[in-house]
């Protein structure tokens, strides 16, 4: 079981030790290195963890191990700053009802059905992934539909965003949401004809997540030791994990993560943020802390909206689907996240807001100003900012917010963005250009499984900003490719306070580099989605490799 397998890639991890681990040079590269005094170098010399040295293959020193990267591109260890690792993990447990697996609503109850059949009488049934603009009726499921296939259990379908959930009535019933239930602060209890419909949106949401229990532990582990190889595949070498307390409790998803850092082997360096209130974090006994290249949790977030495809990011102008004068909303009040924000600065936490929606974005830049005068040193990060006004980016640039975005939503999501907020809007979100030109800190990310995991597939799309169906949202804005490369290597080192160190290839950094066919500086964006990894070198040992 999972616990084995742990122990397995201990064992691995314990013969990989620093001080007595081989050197290794990687030869006949295109290696750029992201150091400025020499952007361009042939060869890598990785020697207890750390990069040696980097030249040309003439001048290259004797390593232990030699490594031909056969004229491929080599690249520092790339980082994706906001993901949902455990959340994948579980995505991977969880009974998929994404496109992939059901196409209409009478399959989706078949689906749940067969499922249903398997369960004991009273478990949950959590399934993942559910997309009503996939279906073919283009809608949810109704809570009834759930209860005709559900035979008596408490059925809860999370949507793919994580942002709403569908619930059947058995679930409602334990949920204790009834005709009468008010909606919760940030959260939306769906009605029709008065009668609570199922969905369960934002807050009421997450209310429902965490009272599902996790599976047991050594499976969850086990499901994220291999999300974390699948980073490794796409040249990811370390993540930060967005939302500890996303997909649960945070008692329950960080005392998961405390077992993986005491069982060692875990391949990838970590951040973490957490979901909690600083007043949840004090009671915790919880601190920031120190920088740490490995295992790194000093930020709370808090969110201010929810998302475009929930139709609960707060916008300034109603959406144009569906529920004509929906503006989304704001998931706390304003004194709220600006007590969270006050409180998190003056215990010493980075800060980082989840924003969407043009109002919530406006919001936070003037809130930001506020904490910024009060504590000069905070980090503040901006988590998506999809939509934001000159305004806001001028206060924003003032306060120094380092910024968050999620290009690959744009490939992936964009038609659904045209479809909720009209072209004109879409047009505009996930700006570019627009940061690049004011020198913000960008850090590249996927918020994955929101997203593919993959840093080229981001890369690709903040640079030609291209639907799914090819329609191009707002040519203006698309990065070049060093742009995008800098994003997922020195932008996001910065923002973890890891730059010089991460994110470039130059004597005395760590020895994470990926060895890549298509090179991010010249490659078409089309080229940069197929690229296919060769080798991921993670502290100056392969962690992966092709077959
Ligand atoms: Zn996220």
């Amino acid at each position: 079981m999972g616990r084995g397998r742990i122990l397995a890639s201990q064992s691995n991890w314990q013969c990989m030790r620093m001080d007595d681990s081989p050197s290794l040079l990687v030869t006949n590269g295109l290696v750029r290195t992201l150091w400025q005094d020499r952007p361009i170098a042939e060869a890598v010399l990785m020697n207890a963890g750390r990069v040696a040295w980097v030249g040309f293959n003439r001048d290259a020193p004797q390593a232990d191990v030699t490594l031909d990267a056969r004229g491929q591109v080599v690249l520092p260890g790339l980082i994706d700053a906001h993901t949902h690792l455990l959340w994948q993990a579980l995505d991977r447990i969880h009974p998929d009802f994404g496109e992939s697996a059901v196409s209409g609503i009478s399959q989706l109850l078949e689906k749940l059905h067969a499922v249903a059949l398997e369960r004991n009488q009273d478990e949950w049934i959590l399934a993942r992934g559910l997309n009503e603009h996939r279906l073919r009726e283009k809608r949810l499921p109704t809570r009834e539909e759930l209860d005709s296939a559900s035979r008596g259990k408490p059925v809860v379908l999370k949507r793919v965003c994580g942002h709403a959930v569908v619930a059947n009535s058995r679930a409602l019933q334990l949920l204790g949401v009834e005709p009468s239930s008010a909606d919760p602060p940030g959260g939306i209890i769906e009605r029709h004809a008065g009668r609570p419909n199922g969905v369960l949106r934002e807050a009421a949401a997450a209310i429902a997540l965490r009272r599902i229990p996790l599976p047991p532990a050594c499976e969850v582990i086990e499901s994220m030791d291999a999300v974390a190889r699948d980073y490794l595949a796409c040249g990811v070498t370390g993540v930060t994990e967005a939302a500890v307390g996303f997909s649960s409790t945070f008692s329950d998803e960080w005392s998961i993560w405390e077992t993986v850092r005491k069982t060692a082997g875990f391949p990838l360096r970590m951040a973490f943020m957490f979901r909690i209130s600083p007043d949840e974090a004090r009671s915790l006994e919880l601190r920031p802390t120190a920088a740490n290249l490995d295992w790194q949790a000093n930020t709370l977030k808090f969110f201010a909206d929810g998302t475009f495809s929930n139709l609960s990011a707060k916008v300034l102008e109603p959406y144009t689907s569906m529920h004509s004068c929906c503006r989304g909303l704001f998931i706390q009040s304003t004194d709220t996240l600006l007590h969270y924000m006050t409180t998190a600065a003056s215990d010493g936490w980075g800060v980082a807001v989840h924003a969407i929606g043009d109002e919530a974005i406006d919001l936070l830049a003037t809130q930001f100003k506020k904490i910024r005068t009060r504590y000069p040193r905070v980090a503040l990060r901006v988590e998506h900012l999809a939509m934001p006004s000159a305004e806001a980016l001028q206060l924003l640039k003032e306060v120094e917010a380092s910024i968050v975005p999620q290009y690959a939503f744009l490939h992936e999501l964009g038609d659904g963005f045209v479809r909720a907020i009209g072209v004109d809007r879409a047009e505009h979100v996930y700006p570019g250009r627009s940061l690049h030109d004011r020198s913000f800190t960008v850090a590249g990310s996927s918020d994955a499984p929101a997203s593919s995991m993959s840093p080229f597939a981001g890369m690709a799309a903040a640079m030609d900003r291209a639907t799914s169906t090819g329609r191009v949202l707002n040519a203006a804005e698309r990065l070049r490719g060093h742009e995008a490369l800098s994003m997922y290597t020195r932008g996001s080192a910065r923002i973890l306070g890891h730059e010089g160190c991460r994110g470039v290839l130059k004597p005395g950094a760590v020895a994470d580099a990926v060895i890549v066919d298509a090179d991010p500086c010249s490659a078409s964006a089309t080229a940069l989605r197929e690229a296919q990894i060769s080798v991921t070198i993670s502290r100056g040992q392969v962690a992966y490799k092709r077959a």
